[in-house]
């Protein structure tokens, strides 16, 4: 049978019409003026999507590279910075800052668990040599988001307001589906790129960087030079604005599209119909008898993960949904490979979407012989989807109804 390709995971996202086709556009010189005129404007969205005054500077890599250039830029060697470590993304910024020499204090919660806002404090009091807090804004291993604005609330109040310890985020599954106020929460550096809600193909990356993070990045003394933030602003500072080095020049193209439409949109209604679609998500996967991995929140908008009913193979489900119905997920990652099934749906993606994801997956799990009852998690979505609206459906509501009906598949 015909089966049309659905991408459905967090990163990458599919694209707008309108992003494919920028992609057919001629090759452009970036050192033109005419490409300038793109590339200003994609920074000005940029600061519009992060709340921010602050310099944007365009990173040709993912989005690790871009982590990697806050490392390089703001640090010394030996230097002692907390990481919140909840999932795959925050592990990998503790190893990255051990592999460059860097003190790590670690603080962790389980994997599916927000980070707790006090915690920060206290690691922050424990130990006034820390310098800075790196943290995961959308954890996009279990889809759980972190509450930024009281981690960066702790970090501004634990030291005094010009020194103060350094608020470094990776909000790269999160920008433009979760809610993130770089400016108004007082993140100093927030690290993004294209390939998730941002709706453009891989190969562009970000960084925002404060008055105060600057002030750290002419102190610091970790080696850079490919991604040394000085180039990058020196560049963009030209009378023709460019980057330092040649940029993915048809990404950038691309983004510019993405972010049109994602202005055109509005960042707040986006942000809102993210919260719709997780809504649907965790409703649709407590219909099919799936427990969730991450709480019932409102803020969890970008990636929603459950737990395959026992006996089933996370691995094996992503599988059957691909052969059988062109519908790409993903498994979980590490430890929790096997037993998690995640649903991205940050970017390009309406609510018709997730009840034809949530349709795939019970259809898999029915013929996979889980006791699954196929229809079940969608009624459950289009519930969510028919109720909607403030004050109509209070949050959890028809999810712990759904979640009743299914509770002894795991008991
Ligand atoms: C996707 C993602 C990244 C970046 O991954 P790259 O493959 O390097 O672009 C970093 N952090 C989080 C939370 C992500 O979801």
């Amino acid at each position: 049978m015909l089966n049309k390709h659905r991408l459905m995971v967090p990163g990458p996202t599919p694209l707008p019409p309108g992003v494919t086709a920028a992609a057919t556009l001629p090759m452009a010189d970036e050192r033109t003026p005419e490409f300038a005129e793109v590339f200003t404007r994609v920074i000005r969205r940029l600061q519009h999507v992060l709340g921010t005054g602050n310099d944007v500077l365009m990173l040709t890599s993912s989005m690790t590279g871009a982590f990697e250039s806050a490392v390089q830029n703001l640090f010394s060697p030996g230097e002692r910075v907390l990481v919140l470590d909840n999932g795959l993304f925050g592990r990998r910024w503790v190893d990255m800052c051990r592999a460059f020499g860097l003190e790590v204090t670690e603080l962790g919660a389980p994997w599916g668990s927000e980070i707790e806002p006090a915690a920060v404090a206290d690691a922050l009091a424990a130990d006034p040599g820390i310098t800075a807090v790196l943290c995961v804004h959308c954890e996009t291993s279990t889809g759980v988001v972190n509450d930024i604005r009281s981690c960066a609330a702790a970090a501004r109040s634990a030291r005094g307001p010009e020194d103060g310890v350094l608020v470094v985020v990776d909000a790269a599954s999160g920008l433009g589906a979760c809610e993130l106020r770089t400016d108004e929460w007082g993140v100093d550096v927030v690290v993004g790129g294209g390939q998730k809600a941002l709706m453009t193909p891989p190969g562009m990356s970000f960084v925002s960087v404060s008055e105060r993070a600057w002030r750290r990045q002419a102190e610091a003394r970790l080696p850079r030079f490919y991604f040394d933030w000085s180039a990058a602003a020196l560049a963009g500072r030209a009378e023709i604005p460019r980057t330092a080095w040649t940029p993915a020049i048809g990404v950038l193209v691309q983004m510019d599209a993405a972010l049109a439409h994602l202005l055109d949109e509005g960042v707040e209604a986006a942000l809102e119909r993210h919260v719709l679609l997780g809504r649907m998500a965790r409703g649709g996967f407590l219909g099919m008898g799936l427990r969730l991995l991450t709480p019932d929140r409102d803020a969890n908008a970008s990636v929603t993960a459950a737990y395959t009913p026992p006996g089933i193979d996370a691995e094996r489900l992503v599988r059957h949904l691909a052969d059988r119905f062109g519908l790409q997920m993903v498994a979980g990652s590490g430890a929790m490979a096997d037993r998690i099934i995640r649903l991205g749906h940050c970017g390009y993606i309406d609510p018709l979407d997730i009840v034809t994801a949530l349709a795939g997956v019970e259809l898999s799990l029915h013929a996979m012989g889980a006791p699954v009852q196929p229809g079940a998690g969608t009624a459950s979505a289009i519930q969510v989807l028919a109720h909607r609206g403030p004050g109509r459906l209070p949050q959890g509501a028809l999810i712990a109804l759904a979640a009743d009906h299914t509770e002894e598949n795991h008991a």
